[in-house]
């Protein structure tokens, strides 16, 4: 079984878990300033990339706290948990990130 290491519990196994999603989404400042067609890009559209990817997760059948996630799309592994707000301790995996998110914007 996958274990899931929240931040607040420790290691839980993964069907304790939901992912909300892609994370770090900052949104607009002044959203009125929009058009539609950038208003629903903000709303919708995600990345999806093959390899490290920052997600939102909640412990729901726990703590009920939310916490970010870098995790490795191919393999499942969980590379690092923090609490929001935080950023994660490894910088390399902000790297790995950065490469991948690029490399899957030219694609
Ligand atoms: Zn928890």
């Amino acid at each position: 079984m996958l274990l899931i290491a929240c931040p607040y519990c420790g290691n839980r196994p993964e069907t304790e878990f939901r992912c909300g999603g892609q994370a770090h989404i900052a949104r607009p400042a002044d959203p009125g300033a929009l058009s539609d067609a950038q208003w629903a890009e903000y709303l919708f559209i995600r990345d999806n990339p093959r390899g490290i990817h920052a997600e939102r997760w909640n412990h729901v059948h726990g703590c009920g706290r939310w916490f970010n996630a870098r995790r490795d799309t191919v393999s499942d592994r969980f590379l690092a948990t923090y609490k929001m707000g935080e950023t994660p301790q490894s910088q390399e995996s902000n790297s790995i990130l950065s490469t991948s998110t690029q490399a899957e914007a030219r694609a």
